[in-house]
């Protein structure tokens, strides 16, 4: 199928690795230009080389900065020339007790993953109502449908960035310009942030890697990990020019592991 976004911009950011990754692998391969963020230059330049040789119709350009502050962001935005496509992205705040949490450590989780995405929806939306074309991609988490005990600060910063595209996603001077708002909330995908996770997990648990690791699949209804390519498929086409009626969605990629009837 050709998804029609052939020649968009897209700005794809924290996508050195991981997820964010998965999706600008994804849009290269359908011709679309990438802007991709992370704060470690190296391996930014690794993922850059690796989706130039995917497609080099495409233009991929670099911006290393911290995309949670003003001047990661600005530096993000500039660097191209109009977002077609949005997907905001960032690392997940800490797992801990909340009785250990200070204010301080809560506006920094609500800065990552609830007040960037909006800072970034704020700079771009209004640019792809006036061209008649938008698609902007939020990556959440299962912890919004079923919160994790102790990512407290990511199921709360992340419901409220839920609840707040709940809102404007449904404003008629976007959905009727073809501007879409959807979120993606991945279960257990490999990637590096699953894999220190599960470190820590078994670090505090007096168990190997191996053992939470294999616990950790064998839960699945699927008995493996997400695959990032499996995201960045679903972010394409929620991107493309078919998924134009598709908008205020939660998207649940998790191998059918929350166990609702819907
Ligand atoms: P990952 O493999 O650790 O990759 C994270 C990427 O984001 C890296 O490229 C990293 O590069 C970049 N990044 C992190 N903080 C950044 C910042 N402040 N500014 C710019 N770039 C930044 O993580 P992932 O598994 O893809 O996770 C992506 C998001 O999905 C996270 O918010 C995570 O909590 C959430 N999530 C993941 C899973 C899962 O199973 N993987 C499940 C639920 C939710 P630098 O470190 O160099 O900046």
């Amino acid at each position: 199928m050709d998804l029609g976004i052939s020649g968009k911009w897209a700005l794809v950011c924290a996508a050195s690795k991981g997820l964010g990754k998965g999706c600008a692998v994804a849009l290269v391969r359908e011709g679309v230009n990438v802007v991709i963020t992370a704060r470690g230059e190296e391996a930014l330049k690794a993922t850059a080389a690796e989706l130039k040789a995917i497609n080099r119709a495409s233009a991929v350009r670099t911006v290393a900065g911290d995309i949670t502050t003003p001047e990661g962001r600005a530096a993000a935005l500039a660097a191209c020339p109009q977002v077609d496509i949005l997907v905001n992205n960032a690392g997940g705040p800490p797992a801990g007790d909340f009785r250990e949490w200070t204010r301080d450590t809560w506006i920094a989780a609500l800065d990552a993953n609830m007040l960037t995405p909006i800072e970034l929806i704020k700079a771009t939306v209004d640019g792809m109502a006036e061209r008649g074309f938008g698609r902007i991609l939020n990556i959440t988490s299962a912890a919004v449908k079923a919160p994790y005990e102790s990512l407290g600060l990511s199921n709360g910063a992340r419901t409220g960035l839920t609840g707040f595209i709940a809102g404007i996603a449904r404003q008629p001077k976007l959905a009727s310009r073809n501007v879409t708002i959807n979120n993606l909330l991945p279960g257990p995908f490999d990637t590096e942030r699953l894999r220190a996770n599960t470190a820590t997990v078994a670090q505090r648990g007096g168990k190997t890697f191996d053992e939470v690791w294999e616990q950790r699949r064998e839960s699945n209804p699927t008995k493996r990990f997400g695959d990032p390519a499996e995201f960045g498929a679903m972010c394409a086409f929620l991107a493309s020019a078919h998924a134009g009626y598709i908008n205020g969605q939660n998207i649940l990629l998790d191998g059918g592991a929350y166990p609702g009837t819907f």
